[in-house]
This record gives C-alpha cells, sequence and structure tokens, in this order.
C-alpha cells in the first residue's frame, strides 16, 4: 500500500529535500510553502499524513494543525527547529500525532512516519471491529433482520419521537401459522428457510423508513413511524399476500405455502411500550382465533 504524505513547509530547502528523500522511499508526496496552501491541496488530496513545520508566515503550524483535525481525517507530525517556542504537549493538544526537532536525521523521519502510520491503521482496525460488533449485537443471525433487543430499544425511542413532535406510529406484529406443522413435517432447517425467506419478504414490502424485527422464534415485528394505522394496515396485506402467495420447496417434488397472522395497531396518547405491544399482540392473536392468515387492527 501505498501512504501519500503532505509536507508543509516555508523554507524551501528543508521542503525540497523532504520531499526528495520521502519520494524515494515510495511516499506518494505532495507539498505547500504555507498553511493556506496545505489546506487547500487538503480538499482534493487524499494524505495519510501532513507533516508540518510549525514556525511559518501567516498561519502556524499548530493553528493548521487543528484546522486539519476539525476537517479531515488525517495524522499530523510537526517539525520544529525551536525546541523552546513549542512544545511536545501544545502539539498533542492541538491534534499531532507526533513531533520531530529539526536538524534531524532522515531514518529517524522515516521510522516515526511508520509508527504513527502503523498506528493509525490499528486504530482504523479497531473502529471497523467496534461498528461489526455492534452490528451483530443488534442484528439476528438467521434473518439478518434486526433483533428482539434493538426492538425494545427502537419502540422506546420511537415512542419518545412520538410524545415530543406528535408523529404517528405504528407496529404490526407477524405469527407464523402451524410453524410447528411445518417443522414436524419437513424438519427444523427447512423451517429456518422459511424463517429466512419471509425476513426478505418483510424487507422487500416495507418502506425506507420502517424497521423489522425478529422479535422472537417465529414472530417478527415492524415499526412504521410517521404512519397511521390505514397506511399500515395496507403495507401489512401486502406483506400478508406475498407470504401467502411463496412456493416452498422443502423437499424435491414437493410444495407447500405457508401463511402469517398479522395484528396492527396505532400508538394512541399516553400509552407505554408494553401496553402498545399487549394490544398489538392481541390483535394478532384475534387473527389467529379467526382463521389465522389475516389481518387484524387495533
Ligand atoms: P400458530 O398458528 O398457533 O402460531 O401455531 P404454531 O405451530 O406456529 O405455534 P407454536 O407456538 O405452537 O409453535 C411455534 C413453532 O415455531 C415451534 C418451533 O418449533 C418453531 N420455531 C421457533 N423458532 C424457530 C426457529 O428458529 N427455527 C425453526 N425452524 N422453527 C422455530
Ligand atoms: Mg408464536
Ligand atoms: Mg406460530
Amino acid at each position: 500500500m501505498t501512504y501519500s504524505i503532505l509536507i508543509v513547509d516555508d523554507d524551501i530547502a528543508i521542503k525540497e529535500s523532504v520531499e526528495e528523500y520521502l519520494k524515494i522511499l515510495s511516499y506518494e508526496v505532495k507539498s505547500a510553502l504555507n498553511a493556506r496552501d496545505a489546506l487547500t491541496i487538503l480538499k482534493t488530496f487524499d494524505a495519510d499524513m501532513v507533516l508540518t513545520d510549525i514556525m511559518m508566515q501567516g498561519m502556524d503550524g499548530l493553528e493548521l494543525t487543528k484546522k486539519i483535525k476539525a476537517r479531515f481525517d488525517t495524522d499530523v507530525m510537526v517539525m520544529t527547529g525551536y525546541s523552546a517556542d513549542y512544545s511536545y504537549e501544545e502539539a498533542v493538544k492541538a491534534g499531532a500525532s507526533d513531533f520531530i526537532f529539526k536538524p534531524f536525521r532522515f531514518e529517524e523521519l522515516d521510522l516515526r512516519i511508520k509508527r504513527v502510520l502503523r498506528e493509525s491503521e490499528f486504530k482504523k482496525e479497531r473502529t471497523l471491529l467496534l461498528k461489526e460488533m455492534e452490528q451483530l449485537a443488534i442484528t439476528d443471525g438467521l434473518t439478518g433482520l434486526y433483533n428482539s433487543r434493538q426492538f425494545f430499544h427502537q419502540i422506546k425511542q420511537e415512542i419518545k419521537r412520538y410524545d415530543r413532535y406528535s408523529r404517528s406510529l405504528s407496529l404490526m406484529i407477524l405469527d407464523i401459522d402451524f410453524f410447528k406443522h411445518y417443522n414436524d413435517t419437513w424438519g427444523h432447517l427447512e423451517g429456518d428457510k422459511v424463517l429466512m425467506h419471509i425476513g426478505r419478504i418483510i424487507n422487500d414490502c416495507m418502506r425506507s423508513m420502517d424497521t423489522a424485527y425478529r422479535y422472537g422464534g417465529e414472530e417478527f415485528a415492524i415499526l412504521l413511524p410517521e404512519t397511521d394505522l390505514k397506511m399500515a394496515c395496507v403495507v401489512g396485506a401486502r406483506i400478508k399476500d406475498n407470504i401467502a402467495d411463496e412456493v416452498f420447496r422443502p423437499e424435491p417434488g414437493k410444495t407447500q405455502s405457508v401463511t402469517v397472522s398479522i395484528g396492527a395497531s396505532e400508538l394512541v396518547d399516553g400509552e407505554d411500550f408494553t401496553a402498545f405491544i399487549k394490544r398489538t399482540d392481541k390483535a394478532m392473536y384475534k387473527s389467529k382465533q379467526t382463521g389465522r392468515n389475516k389481518l387484524t387492527y387495533s
């Protein structure tokens, strides 16, 4: 991987010698004679590091460092010839990753650059890993939908939004009909395929602001912000029909269809999340009691 470095120094001799040395070491290098030009270059040059002098006419290196850290995801190393004028502490406070005194040996500069770049890579990897772990913690492994933990978190958030801005909020709960029988007939693995497929159908039928959750073993929930009951029922009917129309092939030559029972409701003033879920659940059970493959609203 080629790293890119921007050198900023108003001393042409230093700027050019550092530039030449870093180019020999195969870095992609650009340079500027002042801070203002450096900031302009950074708009189009995606530098991994900025190596800047501190004492410069106009904006000095510390001010430049602060501006870079506020606007770009780039490491900064500062160079100074006057150890008494600027401290390491000041440079770090401004956001610099390292500090080097002039005159320096190029070998030392190279070692310091490599260390900063390596640390930066580690930091990026850690951030990525953390993001992945956060995503995993809220995702259902089988369907790829959000899990029940995220459902309880999100429904509370949405209710807060409702209370604050009076935006309508609807909820649907879906339960697969006679799923135990499906598992007993075709096996648990075939049942899992049905769950995955239903997850996909729900995802395809939802609008962009809706979120779907695998709420229990064979139960799903959908939160529909800014949606009244009538609209929620339209979305629910579409999901119900698309699931019923799907043909599953649990064994070669065998076809099977699956249906779901749905409960839908819209949040009313003063209702908390448990009451809201209970009311929706009741509507779903009514769909079960009155024939299944149905949507009941409450
Ligand atoms: P009803 O129409 O009343 O909902 O009947 P049902 O058989 O779907 O309901 P019941 O609650 O009796 O059974 C739910 C079944 O869901 C039992 C269980 O085997 C199945 N199930 C739950 N989680 C999973 C899962 O992760 N994978 C598979 N394959 N099946 C699951
Ligand atoms: Mg169930
Ligand atoms: Mg069921």
